[in-house]
């Protein structure tokens, strides 16, 4: 299949590694120009290295500033066809503690700053009639996770706004859709693992298998598998598919 992306233009942000840095590849195999964008330009520019067609950016989401220079750098060349929305996940910790300062500060930087940079880079997509949004979030927005409170809350909040978007720009060729991993394996997931086990007292390895266990699937998944899904509705063959929310969990949320 010719996904028929070659010669677009996108920012994966976030990219530094996980999920982000698979995105950013697969996109990039398939000749589209990648803003790699993440906190660590120099993270970015190691996997990159001979990769005539990835742009390593320094951005933290959680600066304004930040947002507004690399949107402005992209602008002065036209804009992007494809927004890839990623980041870091808030901390851990229970709905009845969450601190009002910390909903505020993992707001602007998971929610508010990319909501304003997506807006920015809209109206050149609506110029040509094209674009695709994904913003990565997580299986807790159909199935909370225990402990991850502000994941849960605030991502929630990301699924909104990318529902109330797709519906406002569906009519100019632009898709905008959610994708919820569930247990990828990414360096983040063997420090959560690692972190559980010290907690816990168990043995790594142990933790692991159960954490597998829950899975239909019995494994996690791998990176590539999550960013051929993304890299698809990226494409003009997935032009139909928008305001929706994909799964890629190996089977992990029980619902339907
Ligand atoms: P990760 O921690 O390995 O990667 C996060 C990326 O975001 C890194 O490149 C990091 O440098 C970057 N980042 C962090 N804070 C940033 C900031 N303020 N500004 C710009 N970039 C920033 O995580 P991952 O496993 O690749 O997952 C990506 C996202 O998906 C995370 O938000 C994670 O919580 C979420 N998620 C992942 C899984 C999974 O199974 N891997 C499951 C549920 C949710």
């Amino acid at each position: 299949m010719d996904l028929e992306i070659s010669g677009k233009r996108a920012i994966v942000l976030g990219a530094s590694r996980g999920l982000g840095m698979a995105i950013a590849q697969s996109l990039a195999s398939e000749g589209v120009t990648v803003f790699a964008a993440a906190r660590s330009r120099d993270k970015i520019a190691a996997w990159a290295e001979g990769m005539d067609n990835v742009h390593p950016l320094q951005l933290d989401l959680s600066e304004i500033e930040e947002v507004d220079a690399v949107v402005d750098s992209l602008l002065k060349d036209g804009g992007v066809d494809i927004i890839v929305n990623n980041g870091g996940g808030p901390p851990p910790g229970t709905a009845q503690t969450a601190e009002r300062s910390a909903w505020l500060t993992f707001f602007e930087s998971m929610g508010a700053n990319l909501f304003h940079m997506n807006t920015r880079l809209l109206p050149k997509m609506k110029e040509r009639s094209w674009g695709r949004i994904i913003s990565i979030t997580s299986s807790g927005v159909e199935q909370p996770i225990p402990n991850l409170a502000l994941s849960n809350g605030i991502r929630s909040a990301v699924v909104g706004w990318s529902k109330s978007l797709a519906n406002e720009v569906a009519a100019d060729g632009i898709t905008v859709n959610v994708v919820m991993p569930g247990r990828i394996h990414t360096q983040r997931v063997d420090e959560l693992d690692a972190a559980a086990a010290k907690r816990t007292d168990t043995d790594v390895k142990e933790v692991a298998a159960k954490s597998r266990g829950t899975i239909p699937a019995g494994r996690y998944g791998k990176p590539e598998e999550f960013a051929d899904v993304v890299t698809f509705l990226a494409s003009e063959r997935a032009g139909y598919v928008t305001g929706s929310k994909i799964r890629i969990d190996g089977g992990s949320i029980k619902s339907i």
